[in-house]
């Protein structure tokens, strides 16, 4: 197999082939949780999480919903139930030369909650394989499994999570300058089902709120369901822009090389009343005032990216 950096789209395009085959093949099968739900591991995640909900305490405690990998998860000694057709397809990619793997993002659905008690099953199946892609850390392909949790006999969450396996890049003379150009891009958004109206907004320079249409109660950021009511159903009102500096930090240190230190980072009162983090920009770091008045902004950061940020206006 010669499909790696230097090959030829022909034979690129015979890897691909390869390696979509996987795509619908088990990546575990009948996978069982090595520990029933239970209350000692649910509160030590929550004393690491800070997280003091008294949903997940008590007589009718419930598992916090996103501890459903950590109820699949082999610890030390692993599990048994990774399957072959993972396994090769891992050894596929480590032969063609993408033998560094790196853990990019997972997704998480919901669909009843766990509780004490409760024991889990899974079965995990190799969802896509994508196309080669050229990535700051090298050239490489992206693994997505998807793993379905159930309980009880019922499947109570989804797992999808996602991997780069990957050609660390090498480090010839003359690929330092683009190398240190690419390191200096803008983090990206992580855009999923939730956010993704927010994201279509920004690209029609559009600034939207979430409103539950239950409660009426306006949300930002966007979440899946409303804090104050529960509904899960809401459209959107279009903010006017308009909004004043409610707090801001001035970030000298640790540097960041897409940014450039020091600047101030806001928590912006839209006029709606929900807040958001942005930039202030037309002010310098150190003018940026609690109760300054602000006016929304979209600011083209690089050919794939813009945001919504905020002008400084007279105080
Ligand atoms: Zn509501």
């Amino acid at each position: 197999m010669t499909a790696d950096a230097t090959g030829t789209s022909e034979e690129a395009a015979r890897f691909q082939a390869l390696l979509a085959a996987f795509e619908g093949q088990p990546a575990a099968t009948a996978g069982r949780g090595k520990d029933a739900v239970n209350e000692p591991m649910i509160r030590h995640w929550c004393e690491a999480m800070g997280d003091t909900n008294p949903a997940y305490c008590g007589p009718d405690a419930i598992a916090p919903p996103t501890m459903l990998q950590a109820w699949t998860m082999g610890g030390l000694s692993g599990h048994s139930d990774r399957s072959t057709a993972y396994d090769e397809l891992l050894t596929l990619l480590d032969g063609a030369g993408f033998t560094s793997v790196v853990a990019t993002d997972c997704e998480q659905e919901y669909l009843h909650p766990l509780r004490p008690g409760d024991t889990v099953a899974f079965d995990a199946v190799i969802e896509s394989v994508s196309p080669r892609k050229t990535t700051r850390l090298g050239a490489g392909h992206f693994v997505t499994t998807r793993m379905d949790v159930r309980a009880g006999g019922r499947r109570v969450g989804t797992h999808r999570f996602r991997i780069l396996k990957y050609a660390p890049a090498g480090r010839p003379a003359q690929q330092r300058e683009p190398r240190r150009k690419a390191a200096t891009l803008r983090p990206r958004p992580v855009v999923n089902r939730d956010n993704q109206g927010f994201w279509d907004g920004v690209r029609d320079h559009r600034l939207l709120i979430q409103r539950c249409t239950s409660c009426a109660t306006l949300r930002f950021p966007w979440l899946p369901g409303c804090n104050s009511c529960a509904g899960s159903d809401w459209d959107t009102v279009e903010a006017s822009g308009a909004g004043t500096v409610f707090s801001y930090v001035v970030m000298h240190h640790p540097p960041f090389p897409a940014f450039d230190p020091p600047y101030a980072v806001a928590l912006v009162e839209l006029a709606e009343g929900v807040r958001m983090i942005s930039n202030i920009t037309g002010v310098p770091y150190d003018k940026v005032r609690i109760g300054l008045p602000v006016q929304l902004e979209f600011l083209r950061v690089d050919d794939d990216l813009e945001l919504p940020v905020f002008r400084g206006g007279e105080a």
